[in-house]
């Protein structure tokens, strides 16, 4: 048995959402739920993350400027920052061109 409390999670993926203004048909990010977490909780689990001795957050989806313009991403990273973490953003970059 995995003994998880040893287990420190220093570099961390996180899945905003499955959804994605493009349909590659290579794409395992099928958008079955429009799921996605408040942003509170979003900041609470990252915090616990930190917590535990997360180094590293990639903010990922789906595409992560899908949701409410790219503001909720925006946010998490500006967190994120304020924590200390080392972040960056996966996106498909169709996006981005509104965040001037
Ligand atoms: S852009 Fe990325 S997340 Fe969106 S459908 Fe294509 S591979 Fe999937």
């Amino acid at each position: 048995m995995v003994k998880y409390q040893n287990i420190i999670p220093l570099s961390v993926n996180y899945h905003l959402t499955r959804a994605c203004n493009y349909k590659c048909k290579f794409c395992f990010h099928m958008a079955i739920t429009s799921d996605v977490l408040p942003l509170v909780q979003s900041k609470r689990g990252i915090k616990m993350l930190y917590d535990a001795g997360m180094k590293k957050i990639n903010f990922s989806g789906g595409e992560p400027f899908c949701i409410q313009r790219g503001n909720f991403v925006g946010d998490l990273v500006k967190f994120s920052k304020e924590l200390g973490l080392a972040t960056s953003i996966v996106s498909n970059g169709s996006l981005t061109w509104q965040h001037h």
